[in-house]
């Protein structure tokens, strides 16, 4: 199967790569992609192409899915993948896109057989193998350099779930230090929720305290938005993001 699929992309990109025009005006004023070199671009716009490809796109409650919106999402999208390679998704087909945020409903049954029911309003979510789910107007606002990007957020746990659970750990590229990685994160995540417990500011959105995966997820938004100041605050995460992700975002992206 391999090789069919080399071949059917090498096929996709020599006929039907997103055309540059349309993809200048989707992307140059995106400041998350600031300071990507042309060849980085290029690539970036091929890695979006076959996402477009690959994926598929589904909005829902009536939500009207242009091409530029489509651009859009494939280009953070792929943002994160862009050293890593389109294989990186392959374990997922989907992805759902409502207007707006979405209300969520869990059942679970606890140890005494009491079913509990619970609502969330997201503005993502993604299954192991199944779909990702975003609202559009979370994705559209996210271009802007807040340290939030659903985008990334998602796609960080479709990365994290690699490997299995989403538990903060994705699988790590040879020559990593998976207890480094550990022992980064565990501080990180510590530090975050004693901070948010004293009522502090924390240096990351404190949803990271929600659980390893969650900081995980969020630390990978402010590594590609603000890698200055996750630099500055827990240094050895972005260093460890560096290596997962093969990008530095500070050497591009201004203070
Ligand atoms: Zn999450």
């Amino acid at each position: 199967m391999g090789w069919f699929r080399e071949w059917r992309r090498r096929r996709v990109l020599k006929y039907r790569a997103i055309v540059p025009e349309a993809w200048f005006a989707a992307t140059a004023s995106m400041p998350v992609l600031q300071g990507l070199s042309a060849e980085e671009r290029e690539r970036l716009r091929g890695l979006a192409t076959l996402f477009l490809s690959e994926k598929s796109l589904e909005p829902v409650q009536g939500l009207e899915l242009t091409e530029e919106m489509a651009l859009i999402v494939a280009a953070q999208a792929v943002l994160p993948i862009l050293n890593l390679g389109i294989d990186s998704y392959d374990q997922w087909y989907s992805l759902v896109l409502y207007p707006d945020e979405f209300i969520t409903r869990r059942e679970w049954t606890d140890e005494h057989g009491l079913v509990h029911a619970r609502r969330d309003i997201l503005s993502g979510e993604a299954w192991g193998r199944g779909p990702m789910v975003l609202s559009w107007a979370d994705v559209a606002e996210a271009p802007v350099i807040d340290g939030y990007n659903p985008v990334i957020h998602e796609c960080a746990h479709k990365l994290d779930l690699l490997n299995g659970d989403a538990n903060g750990m994705p699988p790590l590229h040879a020559g990593m230090n998976a207890r480094a990685w550990r022992e980064v994160f565990e501080a990180a995540y510590e530090d975050l929720c004693r901070r948010a417990d004293a009522g502090l500011q924390t240096a990351v959105d404190p949803y990271a305290t929600e659980s390893p995966a969650e900081c995980f997820a969020v630390m990978s938004e402010h590594f590609f938005e603000t890698p200055h100041a996750l630099r500055a605050a827990y240094p050895e995460v972005y260093a460890q993001l560096a290596l997962f992700y093969r990008q530095s975002p500070v050497t591009r992206i201004a203070v």
